[in-house]
């Protein structure tokens, strides 16, 4: 977590990674045989990754690991709350700011053998005023569609449930060949076996010819994030984004028309660069209007090298604060009325590898609209990445998920 704060960015299951952190064990002397093994394992499969080494066996033997071949850095648990900062300064990690990771999907999907992540595009062609992206990431460029449908095969073939297609700019995706996301999501529902395709987060003006015409295909999960930002047509406007609230609103329309159960989630950033209080009112009745199933809030802050940082009327803290406590409550109450839609109803969850915090011991999961459903039943009940019809029956007391039962035996 403390990495993605930093708008670091997981890498995909198929893709290399800049840096690899390895927390080893060292409990038995098998554990320690293992953690040496994994982490010479890991330095030839990544051979030009920065490799962090922390846990138990960084502590005991520091000077010994930090000798192996493609240890770059070794951080004993005395100092592993520091991991990231220190990481950070003794590699000269480039830190990008959160905000570099708007357009990305990671942090809103969990990921495990269930769901792998495939990158199919990286950089952005636009130039929020807020967003470190087209600086930190450059243009954009495709991977081409063989390619990507060639990798689903594989993890599909590997016992992967769900492909979580993302980008940073993933309405942009265009490949050599021309073909946009559109003919990239049909060729994976023609060409490939996964049981589940998903998109990861999308800006709203980008949505391909035909769009909501792919969901007809059950296999494309009924949910999108499309990041809005604002409610309030002049701060859009500010932020040079591309998208005005009614046809926003248009858009929500024709999307909750076209899909049965549809769930529209969003980012909206708090306190942009001189918002008044009108301003914010509106975007509280745009994003209520919206009737949004999650709500992601920003809290703005400036970020160097982007132009909205040097804009007039910086928001003070206490006014963001406020703001966002009150959109929080507002995301609340919204996100309660999406789950109550729920109650009731018949659902195939696809079971995550880990509960969601605080609940352990429960199977846990997602609705193909991606509400959280903790279920009655023990965990042995069904693997990791099975997808087992669910009746909701209620929401869990504290309203941070939907509750239901196994009504048929997982498969
Ligand atoms: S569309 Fe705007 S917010 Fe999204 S990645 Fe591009 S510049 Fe950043």
């Amino acid at each position: 977590m403390g990495f993605r704060a930093r708008g670091f960015v997981l890498a995909g299951d198929d893709e290399p990674a800049d840096l690899i952190v390895v927390n080893t064990c060292a409990v038995t002397a098998e554990a320690t045989r293992k953690s040496r093994q994994w982490l010479r394992r890991v330095h030839r499969a990544n051979p030009l990754a920065r490799l962090v080494v922390s846990g138990c066996l960084a502590s005991l033997e520091a000077a010994d690991l930090a000798r192996e071949s493609g240890v770059d850095l070794v951080v004993e648990n005395r100092d592993k709350d520091r991991l990231v900062e220190i990481a950070a300064a003794a590699l000269e990690l480039p830190i990008m700011p959160e905000l570099a990771i708007v357009g990305s999907a990671n942090p809103l999907f969990a990921r495990g053998r269930q769901r792998a992540f495939v990158k199919v595009q990286d950089g952005c062609r636009h130039a929020c005023t807020f967003c470190v992206t087209t600086l930190a990431r450059g243009s954009e460029r495709s991977r081409p569609l063989p390619e990507i449908v060639e990798a689903i095969r594989r993890l599909a073939a590997s016992g992967v449930r769900e492909a979580l297609l993302t980008g940073v700019h993933l309405g942009g995706y265009s490949d050599a060949t021309g073909a946009d996301l559109g003919a990239l999501v049909r060729a994976v529902l023609r060409e490939t076996d996964i049981p589940r395709v998903r998109l990861g987060s999308l800006e709203p003006w980008d949505l391909p010819p035909g769009f909501w015409g792919l969901f007809a295909d059950p296999r494309l999960m009924p949910h999108l994030h499309l990041p809005m930002q604002s409610g309030s047509d002049a701060v859009l406007r500010r932020m040079a984004r591309r998208c005005k609230s009614a046809e926003f609103a248009r858009l929500a329309e024709q999307g909750r028309a076209a899909v049965p159960g549809l769930n529209l989630t969003t980012d909206i950033i708090v306190g942009f660069p001189g918002e008044t209080a009108p301003e914010w009112q509106e975007t509280l009745a745009f994003v209520a209007a919206m009737g949004f199933g999650q709500v992601h809030c920003f809290s703005y802050s400036p970020r160097a090298g982007t132009r909205a940082a040097s804009l007039p009327g910086q928001v003070d803290a206490d006014t963001k604060r406020r703001r966002v406590l009150e959109l929080q409550a507002l995301a609340q109450r919204l996100q309660q009325q999406a789950f109550a839609a729920q109650v009731g109803r018949q659902t195939a969850v696809l079971r995550e590898g880990q509960p969601r915090a605080g609940q352990p011991g429960d199977l846990f999961g997602y609705t193909p609209n991606y509400l959280p459903v903790r279920i009655d039943a023990h965990p042995a009940a069904a693997p990791v990445g099975a997808v087992m019809e669910v009746r909701i029956r209620g929401i869990d007391p504290d309203g941070a998920a939907l509750r239901g039962y196994l009504s048929e035996p997982a498969g």
